[in-house]
């Protein structure tokens, strides 16, 4: 077995109308998986994931919801059991990044971030974990970020968060591990997708000069590893941090 296959597999991908998420869903497609493209408002976007999907012969539908509200989470999840009677794998890539020093920093900024990011990890992985249980090949991945492992000054809540899923992903590995069902952590770096544009585009050049393989990433080059991480290829890694990031990480 040397080449990635999904096929007869089922995934969610959240956040995958844009960046990341997107690239994600369209590689499991592509390795033969069926793909529930979830969204929050980029409707046409994630019509757009959908349709390259079916294009190319795949099975996708694309379902949208609030990932920190419990009953659009549990909504989502139930419709690709509806859809398709099983889940096996579970991306948990919505996110937001925004920036806050800590003195100026609200409430609502806080729970929102924290909300987004981690708490809608939780919801997910609550509501799919008894179908990931009833696979033969249960996965789940997290997208968390170099900032969760080395922090990230002026974004303190958001590396908080990724922090938070870093810890859930070593907390649930061997939890789920009775069960089948592997668990791990992506963490990229500075990737080209919208929520970086702004900054890669004042700042690209420092931004560069401090990783190690001299740019950013591509949304394709996470989606990649994503994709093994998933297959049974990695059949036997769960709890696992991978960095993708051009050595970014190393330098922080
Ligand atoms: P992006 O291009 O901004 O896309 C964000 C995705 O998350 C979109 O699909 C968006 O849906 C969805 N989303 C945002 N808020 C949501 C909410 N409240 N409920 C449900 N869905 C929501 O981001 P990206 O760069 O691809 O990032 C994907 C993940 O990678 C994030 O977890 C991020 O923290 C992580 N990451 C990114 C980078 C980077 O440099 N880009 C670096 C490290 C880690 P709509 O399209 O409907 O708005």
């Amino acid at each position: 077995m040397t080449q990635i296959d999904l096929s007869g597999r089922v995934a969610l991908v959240t956040g995958a109308s844009r960046g990341i998420g997107r690239c994600i869903a369209l590689a499991i497609a592509q390795a033969g998986g069926r793909v529930a493209v979830h969204y929050q408002s980029q409707e046409a976007a994630a019509a757009g994931v959908v349709a390259e999907i079916e294009a190319t012969g795949g099975d996708a539908f694309a379902h949208a919801a609030d990932a920190q509200v419990a009953d659009e989470v549990e909504e989502l999840v139930d419709a690709c059991a509806r859809r398709w009677g099983q889940l096996d794998i579970l991306v948990c890539n919505a996110g937001i990044w925004k920036g806050a020093q800590v003195a100026k920093m609200t409430e609502g900024q806080w729970d929102e971030m924290i909300d987004v990011n981690l708490k809608g990890m939780y919801l997910a992985t609550h509501y799919a974990v008894s179908y990931l249980k009833a696979s033969s090949a249960g996965a789940i991945v997290n997208i968390a970020s170099t900032a969760g492992q080395r922090g990230e000054a002026g974004h303190a809540h958001y590396a908080a968060s990724k922090g938070g899923m870093i810890a859930w992903t070593k907390s649930l590995a061997p939890e789920l591990a009775p069960f089948g069902v592997r668990v791990n952590c992506v963490a990229p770096g500075w990737v080209h997708t919208d929520m970086a544009a702004a900054a890669l585009e004042a700042d690209g050049e420092t931004i560069n000069a401090g990783i190690p393989l001299g740019r950013a990433g591509e949304p394709e080059e996470i989606a990649a590893v994503v994709c093994f991480m998933v297959s049974d290829l990695a059949s036997y890694m769960t709890g696992e941090i991978v960095n993708v990031n051009g050595g970014s990480v190393l330098c922080g």
